[in-house]
């Protein structure tokens, strides 16, 4: 008898919590403000998923244009892109879209015309089984890191695709991301979500953000008047944050004090003829202050000087890119952007998540931004709340998680300039500064200097860079790893193994992939098969 009594309490008590869950308001509509990559991006990646049962709308400014940058993703997008149901033929046609197989960095380290090293986008090889780093530096043979573990240096450097024209769509040899044009994308999604993918669309500048009393934001306010409410708000305004920043007051992490970066002035070279190389990675040439980029789409490239304004002036930066354009750099149209280095100290507070430049932005050099954009509209996409109660409990998950991130990526982007060997100017001096380092690299760094970094070093399980991308921008810079007797490899046989198949891949690879450019051609006039 007594035992039903607490039975019955017990589901009464548990239906009641169960009501008043239920009572609380769950989320039917999502409200997007700004239509840059951010927007659209997480318009997509929201939409494939909710967009039959949640109302999801994007607002855009037809005044303020998106920054129009940001031309290099990760391997990511290529899944991004197929959840949205995205034809990945569609998207190299009308993106003028190319194929990206890394980053060459050139001069970061002794600032020599020799200097160089790959972060390619593979695994070392067998690295599930092996850590290959300890045996390579016993038995480097003259080879670099990258191209004595992975295949993919020496692709690029003979500027092959990472596919044959008929292997499927998103299907491939070796690993890729893409090139692609910024503007033209942004087109390019705004069509796809809105005709397949049930986006609404609205050309309007949002002028008020008004908000209920315990800080949620309840609707924004268009120029015309107009008021749109929603349940959840995602600040997409760029740089302006207008709703995580300047509604919500999050305060601005600045690290410039550790990334100097500040500057970026852009150019975008038409090829000379259709015969000029298309390179299949992203080049970064280091320069006095800062760094070059050079991205290679399917009609012209698009290049860039970012740099320190505490180290060299405007018009000395300019001249740098003009010398390393060439004679054409006179009739380009010319893009100057200042960088705010940093993010927000949250990025979701009350009803409003901050995504793309909202929520922050590091320089470029690993073209990390986009990938933030993906696995933040994910994690929304995945853990949307379904009711208006549990939203702080995803917020606080969601910026303890991307907090993580952004930390990892600062001590990621900051290990290239620590590494660099170059005394030649104050910019390079100053990187090495250790009051510029952030702790959490400084006692890495220590760490592999008595062992190199292997999958037990992060724990994360969704870790941004994992360990192999510091083997390859520390061994590629000259690291040196003290390898004790006892780190000596116990398992020589399969080291020689691994490093025997990855030089069978490259004679594979360089006999059986065609030539990049060859190959952006035939996508464009043939297509691939679709999956
Ligand atoms: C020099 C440079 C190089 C870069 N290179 C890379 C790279 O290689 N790879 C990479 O991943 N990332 C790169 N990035 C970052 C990348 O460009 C951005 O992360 C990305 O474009 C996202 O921008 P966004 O959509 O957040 O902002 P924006 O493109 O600025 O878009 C803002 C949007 O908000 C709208 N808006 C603003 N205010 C209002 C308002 N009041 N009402 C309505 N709408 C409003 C605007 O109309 C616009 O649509 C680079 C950035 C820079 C500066």
């Amino acid at each position: 008898m007594m035992v039903l009594f607490i039975l019955d309490i017990t589901i009464i008590f548990s239906l009641t919590i169960m009501e008043s869950i239920l009572s609380k308001p769950s989320i039917k509509s999502i409200l997007i403000v700004g239509g840059g990559s951010a927007g659209w991006l997480s318009a997509g990646i929201l939409a494939a998923r909710h967009g039959s049962t949640v109302n999801i709308t994007l607002v855009e400014s037809p005044d303020v244009k998106p920054i129009g940058v940001g031309e290099g993703t990760w391997p990511t997008m290529k899944e991004t892109l197929q959840e949205m149901g995205i034809s990945e033929t569609d998207f190299f046609r009308e993106c003028n879209a190319s194929f990206k197989q890394g980053a060459k960095f050139s001069k970061w380290v002794t600032g020599q015309d020799d200097d160089y090293y790959y972060h390619p986008l593979m695994l070392p090889q067998d690295f599930v089984k092996t850590n290959l780093a300890p045996f390579w530096s016993q038995n480097t043979n003259g080879q670099s890191f990258s191209n004595s573990v992975c295949f993919q240096e020496a692709l690029c450097e003979h500027g092959l695709a990472p596919k044959t024209i008929t292997m499927p769509e998103y299907n491939s040899a070796a690993n890729y991301a893409y090139h692609l044009d910024a503007g033209k994308f942004t087109t390019f999604l705004t069509k796809h979500c809105t005709t397949k993918l049930n986006v609404k669309h609205i050309l309007t500048t949002i002028k008020k953000v008004k908000q209920r009393k315990n800080g949620d934001i309840e609707c924004v306010v268009a120029k015309d008047g107009n008021e749109i409410h929603a349940d959840l708000f995602i600040d997409c305004t760029g740089s302006s944050s207008l709703l995580l920043g300047k509604t919500l007051g999050v305060e601005f992490i600045d690290k410039s004090d550790v990334l100097f970066i500040d500057q970026a002035i852009a150019v975008q070279l038409p090829y000379e003829s259709d015969k000029d190389p298309i390179l299949p990675y992203t080049l970064s040439t280091a320069q006095d202050a800062g760094w070059i980029w050079d991205i290679a789409l399917s009609n012209r490239r698009g290049i860039g000087h970012v740099y320190s304004s505490r180290h060299m002036s405007e018009q000395k930066a300019e001249s740098i890119l003009a010398d390393y354009v060439g004679p054409a750099y006179k009739n380009l149209t010319v893009k100057k952007i200042p960088i705010r280095c940093g993010h927000r100290k949250e990025f979701w507070k009350n009803n409003c998540v901050g995504i793309g430049m909202a929520a922050g932005f590091l320089e470029p050099l690993e073209a990390s931004a986009l990938m933030l954009i993906e696995i933040s509209a994910k994690f929304i996409r995945d853990q949307l709340p379904e009711h208006k109660s549990v939203m702080s409990i995803v917020a606080k998950r969601f910026n303890e998680r991307h907090t993580y991130h952004w930390n990892r990526i600062v001590d990621f982007l900051k290990l290239h300039y620590v590494l660099s060997k170059r005394d030649d100017t104050a910019f390079w001096r100053d990187n090495r500064d250790p009051a510029t380092i952030p702790e959490s690299l400084t006692e890495l760094l220590t760490l592999w200097k008595y062992h190199s970094p292997y999958r037990q070093d992060f724990h994360h399980k969704e870790e941004v860079f994992p360990a192999a991308s510091y083997q390859y921008i520390l061994y590629g810079m000259g690291f040196k790893t003290h390898i004790s007797e006892r780190d000596k490899s116990k398992n020589d046989a399969l080291c020689k193994q691994a490093i025997a198949d990855n030089h069978t891949m490259i004679q594979k690879g360089i006999t059986l992939l065609p030539n990049n450019r060859e190959l952006l051609q035939k996508i464009k006039q043939y297509g691939m098969k679709a999956i």
